[in-house]
């Protein structure tokens, strides 16, 4: 668990600013002030035009909830090409303390650097912070075109194991020394034959990690009130990585949330689903299998929690299948600590020309916003957002899949959501 406490980092080059409070964590639980300072880190390519819309929706949806009673003190951070500029390095010092400490920040889309020590900016980021679950949540915004014919019978909040897995950076190339001596290693010990030449990978999956994911995975339906929460592993096939993934969640489950959780198996077919009497049912579910059941039977599932590369798919998937990619909002939470992110890229073509949509960064907000309590916030930014879109007032992205819409800029897309919050 990354350590954190309450005494102000020293920056080298950061000032923390003076009139907001720090988001503290007491006893488990984040304590919010009414002026709390938010990190934001703009991005590369498109994240300047995207944060410049999604900011003024921010601040009028905060006022409109709260009337100046509230209100956010943005504290910019630098990391991808900008801070390359300022620092010197990609990803500073001050940028990862100064997260750790706020516990709360949100980010544009990074340039994945093609040298300069890192795979992804943003893995290393969820690495030194260690925000262990990808929660995306997927659902249909009315009017947003999708290639199926009944989108909104898709509602479901994806956690995604982030630390491990074939994500690990454990593999070695063909041909290497490492593998090969990782391939004389496995057939001399272990008496398993790995074709000469070939490339390995290693995928590990922990107990620890897993369960802490599940667990994440299952307060989450308890704190929004969500039906089920499946389990999709391949441990038919690899049983002991994801089929222990499997176990472990039903271990969590029964362990630590008896009360409030049953499992699927439990419930006999003569009681049905009626049998769950209120309670949260667990279930799991073969990876490939769930790609059809997302399809064909979506309102059966709420929250999936999963392993890695599964949970890489699956989210990919279930957003295209609400027509939302470009919408998708996006979190990495840890233990106390979380930040939001648009989950597309910097879509470099488009960058500084006010085009994109910013619809992923802002509703990435909104999450953030539900995420520290702030829930009033979360629902003005949901309902205006969704009244544009149903509006036809739109960026270019959805406009040119709807007969009859406005064609907006992004800085004007988000000036329509204000509008749209009165
Ligand atoms: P991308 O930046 O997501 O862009 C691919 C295409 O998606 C764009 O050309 C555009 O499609 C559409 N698109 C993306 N964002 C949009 C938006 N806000 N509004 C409307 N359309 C949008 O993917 P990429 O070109 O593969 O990656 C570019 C860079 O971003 C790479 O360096 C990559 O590593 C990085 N990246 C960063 C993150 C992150 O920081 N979280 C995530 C993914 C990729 P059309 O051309 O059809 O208009």
């Amino acid at each position: 668990m990354v350590q954190t406490d309450n005494r102000s980092p020293a920056f080298d080059n950061l000032k923390l600013p003076e009139d907001g409070e720090i988001i503290r964590q007491e006893g488990g639980t984040l304590r919010v002030p009414a002026n709390p300072v938010i990190p934001f880190i703009r991005g590369d390519g498109v994240g300047p035009d995207i944060w410049n819309a999604a900011v003024h929706v921010f601040e009028a949806a905060v006022q409109k909830a709260y009337s100046g009673k509230r209100d956010c003190v943005w504290f910019e951070l630098y990391a991808g090409e900008r801070a390359q500029k300022l620092y010197g390095e990609l990803l500073p010092r001050d940028t990862v303390e100064a997260i750790r400490y706020c516990r709360v920040a949100i980010k544009g889309p990074l340039t994945t650097p093609v040298s300069g020590g890192y795979r992804s900016l943003n893995v290393a980021l969820r690495q030194q912070l260690d925000l262990y679950a990808c929660v995306r949540p997927v659902r249909h915004i009315p009017g947003v075109p999708s290639p199926v014919l009944h989108p909104e019978r898709l509602n479901v909040v994806v956690f995604r194991e982030n630390t491990e897995d074939v994500y690990a950076g454990l593999e070695w190339e063909s041909g290497s020394q490492e593998a090969r001596e990782l391939v004389s290693f496995l057939s001399a010990k272990l008496g398993a034959k790995v074709r000469e030449g070939s490339a390995v990978g290693l995928k590990p999956v922990s107990e620890n990690a897993s369960k802490r994911l599940v667990r994440k995975a299952i307060q989450y339906a308890i704190d929004h009130r969500r039906k089920s929460v499946t389990l999709i592993h391949k441990g038919n096939i690899m049983k002991f990585t994801e089929g222990a993934f499997r176990d472990w969640g039903y271990e969590v489950a029964a362990d630590e949330f008896s009360d409030s959780t049953v499992a699927e198996r439990e419930l006999s077919s003569a009681q049905g689903s009626g049998a769950a009497a209120g309670k949260i049912v667990i279930k799991d579910r073969i990876a490939d299998s769930m790609f059809q059941q997302v399809l064909l039977r979506p309102e059966e599932y709420d929250v999936l929690a999963t392993t890695n590369l599964n949970g890489d798919y699956i989210s990919d998937a279930c957003a295209a299948q609400v027509g939302g990619l470009g919408l998708a909002p996006g979190a990495n939470i840890g233990d106390g600590m979380a930040v939001f992110e648009a989950t597309h890229g910097t879509a470099p073509k488009y960058a500084g020309q006010d085009k994109v949509n910013p619809s992923s960064l802002i509703l990435s907000g909104a999450l953030m916003f539900d995420y520290m309590g702030w829930k009033e916030v979360a629902r003005v930014i949901e309902d205006a957002l969704s009244e544009t879109i149903a509006d036809k007032t739109v960026t270019y992205d959805l406009h040119r899949q709807m007969s009859g819409a406005t064609l907006l800029k992004c800085s004007e897309f988000g000036l329509a959501v204000v509008d749209n919050m009165a």
